[in-house]
C-alpha cells in the first residue's frame, strides 16, 4: 500500500483526503491512500518519522507545522529552499526531500479567476508557512508592492528581509496598515476567520477595504469569512482557498503518482466534501 498522511493541527475540517483519495480511485490507483494525522507541534518529528518507518510513501504538512518541518527532511527542493517552508514530502531514494506547492496552487487559483498581480499594489496578512509561499510566488510575477501584516512583527520583518535579497526592485513594508486604502489585491495567509472562529477577521477596527480591489481569503472552511463577506459587500472581488486547495493537491498529487491529476474529479470531491462539512 503506499499510504499518505496529511500532518497539522487542527485537521477536522480537511478536505484533502476527499480530494486524493478521489483522484487515486478514479486513476485506478488502488494502492494508494491520503489520511489525516492530527500532530501536535511536540510531536512532529517523531509522528513523521514513525509515518515513513512504518512504510509511509509521502506527505503533506499544514498549519503550524511548514517551517518546524524543515529539520525533518535530507532536503529541500529549490523552490521550497527560497520560500523556506514545506507543504509536501516525497521520498527519493530513500531520502525524505521537502517541497512547495503552495505558491502554484495560489497563482494558479488567481489566474483561473482572470486576474493577473503584475504592477499590483499587495497586502498581506500573516507571514506563516504558506504567506511565504504567497509572498514569493507574487514577488516572482511581478507585482509591484507588498506590504506585509503579522501579529509578530519580527516575523514579518524576517520574511521582508528574505524577499528583498531576491527581489531587488519590489517595494516592501510591514507596518504600513495605511497601506489597504491603497492595495489592488489584500490577501489572507492567517487562520483568522477559519471555523470554529468565523466571526474573526483580520481587518480590524476601521479598516476599509478599496472598490475594485481584489480580496483572497486562502482560508476554505468556511467558504465565505467575515473577511471575504465585508470585502463583498464593499464592492470587492472576492476569492477564497478552495481553488488554491485543489492546486496546491493536484501539483502534490503529480509529483507523488507520476501521473497527471483527475483536476474535475478533484474539484468535485472537494465541494462534495466541503458541502457535507458545512
Ligand atoms: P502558520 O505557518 O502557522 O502561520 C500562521 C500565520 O497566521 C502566522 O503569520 C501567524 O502570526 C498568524 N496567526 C495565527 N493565529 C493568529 C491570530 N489569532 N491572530 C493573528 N494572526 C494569527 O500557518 P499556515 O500554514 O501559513 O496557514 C495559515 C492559513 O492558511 C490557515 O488558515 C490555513 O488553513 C490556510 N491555508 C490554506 C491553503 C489552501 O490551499 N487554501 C493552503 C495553505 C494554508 P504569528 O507569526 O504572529 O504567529
Amino acid at each position: 500500500m503506499n499510504r499518505i498522511a496529511l500532518f497539522g493541527y487542527p485537521l477536522e475540517y480537511s478536505l484533502s483526503p476527499a480530494m486524493h483519495n478521489a483522484a487515486f480511485r478514479a486513476l485506478g490507483l488502488n494502492e494508494w491512500s491520503y489520511e489525516i494525522r492530527p500532530t501536535s507541534p511536540g510531536d512532529l518529528t517523531v509522528s513523521v518519522r514513525d509515518f515513513f518507518r512504518a512504510g509511509g510513501v509521502a506527505a503533506n504538512v499544514t498549519i503550524p507545522h511548514k517551517q518546524a518541518i524543515i529539520k525533518c527532511v535530507d532536503e529541500l527542493t529549490e523552490t521550497a529552499r527560497l520560500i523556506g517552508a514545506v507543504n509536501t514530502l516525497s521520498l527519493r531514494n530513500a531520502r525524505l526531500i521537502g517541497d512547495n506547492t503552495d505558491g502554484i496552487g495560489f497563482m494558479q487559483a488567481l489566474f483561473d479567476a482572470n486576474v493577473d498581480p503584475r504592477g499590483m499594489s499587495v497586502v498581506l496578512f500573516g507571514a506563516g508557512g504558506s504567506a511565504r509561499a504567497v509572498a514569493f510566488a507574487l514577488a516572482s510575477h511581478q507585482i509591484r508592492a507588498l506590504t506585509i501584516l503579522n501579529r509578530h512583527e519580527t516575523r514579518a520583518e524576517r520574511l521582508a528581509r528574505d524577499l528583498q535579497k531576491n527581489f531587488r526592485g519590489l517595494t516592501l513594508d510591514v507596518a504600513g496598515a495605511d497601506a489597504l486604502a491603497r492595495a489592488q489585491l489584500i490577501v489572507n495567509a492567517t487562520p483568522v476567520g477559519m471555523a470554529p472562529g468565523v466571526d474573526q477577521s483580520p481587518f480590524v477596527n476601521d479598516m476599509v477595504v478599496p472598490r475594485g480591489a481584489v480580496v483572497y481569503d486562502l482560508i476554505y472552511h468556511p467558504s465565505e469569512t467575515k473577511l471575504l463577506k465585508t470585502a463583498r459587500a464593499a464592492g470587492a472581488f472576492t476569492l477564497g482557498g478552495l481553488g488554491m486547495l485543489v492546486h496546491q493537491g493536484v501539483a502534490a498529487f503529480e509529483l507523488w503518482t507520476g501521473r497527471a491529476a483527475p483536476l474535475e474529479v478533484m474539484q468535485r470531491a472537494v465541494r462534495e466534501a466541503d458541502e457535507s462539512n458545512a
